[in-house]
């Protein structure tokens, strides 16, 4: 039985394996679903691709600190081949005029002052927003805690620049700060994809990466990740248990000691790492585990909403290079659980080889689903007719859009796929259909856990649920930190090695 067992196989479970080998720590991953990946998944329906995650990645620069995280983990092998890097991120349509989230910042600031004049003072503070917060570093090297008063330091002076913008709009949501601006089209770039609960540091971050080349898309999208890292974690000996569902832990002097899956079978290892989401990891050690400040996280959904998404797929029957990677519109408004949509998110693969047949397509809808809109999708979902025929009208209203928007595609779409909050919930246990962890507003401060467990010392958890907002950098990091927390805390080896 090897020494620790990781539970989950999403991008923290993989980088808890990776990093567990390159430290000659024995492991196996036990993953409830069929395959590894997590949210970071994908699959075929009608024989096109259906890639589940990835829009953006963070930590494609060499001169942030996570970039050598995706190294080590093999996702960037060759940057040159490995990433698409797009002249913009984002094409906003509102009434026919078009603004795009241009890399090129100053291209970006000329076009959104031809646009909205009215708006120059506050474009100018906003552009310059953007450059300081390209100073802003995830921690990638080491936990928190293990970090010595010098790199503390270090890390401090490296983000300087944008510590005084930081403490000044860290109160503002996305649309608060949207409102200094009279330009329409401006508040949709400032929302993006993204809740507009979220705080407005978000926006700034969120452009800062990617006009500093540090937010991009791996070719191949989200299997480019998973594949790459469950192979290396396979070429370092780590093994894969899939199917295997864990129940709950059996804990004795304050050691978990077995582990019980759903098929019956037990294990009984060393060290445990819980890589799965945070409701799901409780539910298997025991909600009196969890401490009073993710208690309060998770019983407050205004300072800690949880956000998830319907996400459709389309087949179209031409090619889609004639439309932007990714584009918001203005629509005439539809209704989803009562709640008003008047934008259509589109994402485009046209670039990415193999998604679609040759000489055709595939793009995706993203709508964003609120808190309080998930208990709908739930209790649906216990009528397999409504749940199926609310799908179907959400997809039929989201076509007529599309085919008015994009005329040259009248005919030509077809429904493959569509997922909703439940979807994400039954797959892979994602607390509320969770895209993220809890969201960063402006009436929390950032949720950064530890990762450990009081009561439980051969336990820590891993996850894009312990550091606010998620995604992948935060699950990539939790799964490395635990593996360091673990190593740590009971000497397992000499040092922590890393890029072996
Ligand atoms: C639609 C969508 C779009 C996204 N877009 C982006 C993006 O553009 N950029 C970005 O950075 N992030 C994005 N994300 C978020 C990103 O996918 C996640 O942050 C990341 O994959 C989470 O990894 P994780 O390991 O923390 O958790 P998960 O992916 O949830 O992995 C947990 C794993 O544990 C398994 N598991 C659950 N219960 C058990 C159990 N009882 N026993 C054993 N195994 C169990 C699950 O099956 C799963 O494999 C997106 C997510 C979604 C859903």
């Amino acid at each position: 039985m090897a020494k620790l067992a990781i539970i989950g196989g999403g991008i923290s479970g993989l980088a808890a394996g990776i990093y567990a080998q390159l430290n000659g720590i024995e492991s196996e991953i036990f993953e409830s679903h069929t395959v590894v990946g997590g949210q970071c998944t994908s699959w075929k329906r009608k024989g096109y691709h259906i890639d589940n995650c990835v829009h953006w990645m963070t930590g494609t620069s060499p001169k942030k600190e996570i970039y050598k995280v995706w190294q080590e983990v093999g996702v960037i092998q060759d940057p040159n081949k490995d990433i698409i890097r797009h002249d913009y991120f984002l094409q906003v349509d509102i009434d026919g005029v078009k603004a795009h989230v241009w890399r090129d910042l100053e291209k970006m600031r000329q076009e959104l002052l031809s646009i909205a004049p009215e708006d120059t003072k506050e474009i100018n503070i906003f552009i310059k927003l953007i450059k300081k917060f390209q100073a802003i570093e995830l921690p990638s090297k080491l936990p928190q805690e293990q970090m010595g008063f010098g790199q503390n330091m270090k890390l401090l002076f490296k983000m300087m620049k944008a510590i005084p913008a930081f403490a000044k709009y860290k109160k503002l949501t996305l649309e608060e700060y949207a409102q200094r601006f009279k330009s329409p089209i401006i508040h949709q770039i400032i929302y993006n994809y993204v809740p507009k609960q979220f705080y407005v540091i978000s926006a700034f971050y969120m452009y800062a990466m990617f006009s500093m080349g540090n937010a991009d898309l791996p070719f191949g999208g989200s299997d480019a990740i998973t594949d790459r890292m469950r192979d290396k974690y396979l070429s370092l000996g780590g093994k894969i248990s899939a199917k295997k569902k864990a129940l709950n832990a059996e804990i004795n002097d304050k050691k978990i000691t077995k582990i019980n899956f759903a098929d019956g079978t037990s294990i009984e290892p060393e060290y445990v790492i819980i890589a799965t989401d945070l409701k799901v990891a409780f539910n298997i050690i025991g909600h009196n585990y969890m401490d009073d400040n993710l208690k309060k996280a998770f019983n407050n959904t205004t300072t800690h909403p949880v956000f998830s998404n319907i996400t459709i797929y389309f087949a179209v029957d031409c090619p889609t290079n004639d439309i932007p990677t990714m584009e918001i519109f203005n629509c005439e408004p539809y209704t989803i659980v009562g709640r008003e949509h008047k934008v259509v998110i589109v994402n485009n693969y046209a670039d990415q080889p193999n998604f679609a047949p040759e000489g055709k397509g595939i793009i995706q809808i993203l709508m964003v689903q609120h808190d309080d809109e998930y208990q709908y999708w739930e209790d649906l979902y216990n009528d397999p007719e409504a749940y199926k025929a609310e799908k179907l009208r959400i997809a039929s209203e989201i076509q007529q859009r599309l085919e008015k928007h994009y005329p040259q595609y009248q005919g030509k779409l077809s429904l493959v796929e569509i997922c909703t909050p439940k979807s994400f919930n039954r797959y892979l246990g994602s607390y509320k259909g969770s895209y993220m962890g809890f969201i960063q507003t402006p009436y929390a401060p950032k949720l950064v856990h530890h990762g450990n467990v009081d009561g439980i010392d051969n336990l820590c958890l891993a996850g894009q649920w312990l550091q606010t907002p998620g995604g992948l950098p935060n699950a990539l990091v939790t799964g490395k930190f635990a593996v360091q927390r673990l190593i740590k805390r009971f000497n397992l080896a000499d040092h922590f090695r890393q890029n072996l």
